[in-house]
């Protein structure tokens, strides 16, 4: 090793799912939405012009953050917004995890979390799931450094109960919670209710699965006035202008938006429940998905064996070769066409016809 290198900091990236270059695939893989953004984004669009690019977007993220804060019912001071809610976790691990004590985060959880508390030099310690999957809230009573964990988990899907998420957050008071909602509009109840009854919790949401955006990066988070400030200190001192411009006017026609919305998640979950009686005709087991995507396992077929022939089918789903789910899959619920043809495919490789 050379001696400069002693100075570098290193670190094991997060991998994402593949995004193939082939148009002609099924892709489940990363759990974006099978339906396009609202089409008023694309009214946006066509009007947009070039020269809204010669300037600095605007530094407090509107109109985005009103709009954010007006579906919610929020005030502005209340979100804070940022390239992704991948970027929103990475600046709250950055301002809420500087403890000496340990973060607490689920075993089988988002494999982004262990990252960013390595990159930061954050102490963490996994909480093992039970033997279904679920979250015990028990598990987060012992003294730590702060608390995340996405809500429904992923890639479990599975959706903790607001009294648990309440429990946990009731039994860490003295740091900061985060519930990370990327999935809370495909059935869940949000941990929103709770944030002006506990001024250390933070809720975050992203417009990459239910809005359809995934390509154009937007996430944010949600709670106390005090806590936002603090998010934005950090922002300010890092890169002043995360969003640019035209994610910003995009993002904002998104959330306008209502009536989409509700009729593309609406659609989503529909497939979601016929996919699961699908899946479970082929002999597949599975938790109660409250997500846009399943976490199958079957009775006899091997996980990876199942991966690499859909993979071969071009079927793009996601495999861990992990701890505890090396003999699962996460499949994303694409349009019910899709869906047709996974299962059809499944249907002829594991001899059910
Ligand atoms: C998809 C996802 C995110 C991040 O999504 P962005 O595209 O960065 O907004 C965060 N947490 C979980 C659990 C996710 O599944």
């Amino acid at each position: 090793m050379k001696a400069w290198e002693k100075n570098i900091r290193r670190v094991t990236p997060y991998t994402p799912g593949e995004q193939p270059r082939q148009s002609n695939v099924i892709k489940l893989n990363t759990n974006e939405n099978p339906y396009p953004p609202s089409p008023q984004v694309a009214e946006v669009l066509r009007q947009y012009t070039t020269d809204t690019m010669r300037k600095y977007p605007a530094v407090d993220a509107q109109p985005l953050v009103d709009e954010i804060a007006a579906f919610y019912g929020l005030e502005p001071q209340q979100v804070f917004v940022g390239v992704g809610s991948d970027d929103v976790l990475a600046m709250c691990f950055l301002t809420f995890f500087n403890s000496d004590r340990p973060v607490f985060f689920p075993d089988i959880t988002y494999s982004f979390y262990d990252v960013w508390a390595e990159l930061f030099r954050i102490p963490y310690e996994r909480r093992p799931l039970d033997e279904r999957f679920e979250i015990r809230a028990e598990d987060y009573y012992q003294e730590n450094g702060g608390v995340i964990f996405p809500n429904p988990n992923a890639p479990t899907g599975v959706l903790l109960p607001l009294e648990a998420v309440e429990d946990i957050i009731l039994h860490n008071q003295d740091v900061i919670v985060i519930v990370d909602e990327a999935y809370i509009d495909f059935g869940g109840t949000s941990a929103l209710e709770l944030i002006e009854k506990y001024e250390n919790l933070l809720v975050v949401q992203t417009f990459s699965k239910s809005r359809s955006l995934a390509g154009m990066r937007i996430g944010y988070a949600m709670g106390n006035k005090k806590l936002i400030g603090y998010l934005n200190d950090v922002k300010y001192s890092f890169n002043s202008y995360t969003m640019n411009e035209m994610a910003l006017a995009l993002g904002t026609a998104a959330i306008q938006d209502h009536t989409y919305f509700e009729e593309t998640t609406a659609k989503i979950i529909v497939t979601r429940e016929r996919a699961k009686e699908e899946f479970r005709k082929l002999g597949f087991t599975f938790g109660d998905s409250r997500t846009n995507f399943l976490f199958v396992t079957h009775r006899t077929c091997p996980a990876k064996e199942i991966f690499e022939a859909l993979k071969e089918k071009g079927i793009y789903v996601r495999y861990w070769n992990k701890p505890r789910i090396s003999n699962h899959l996460r499949v994303t619920i694409g349009t019910d066409e899709e869906m047709d043809r996974l299962f059809a495919f499944l249907r002829e490789y594991l001899g059910k016809e």
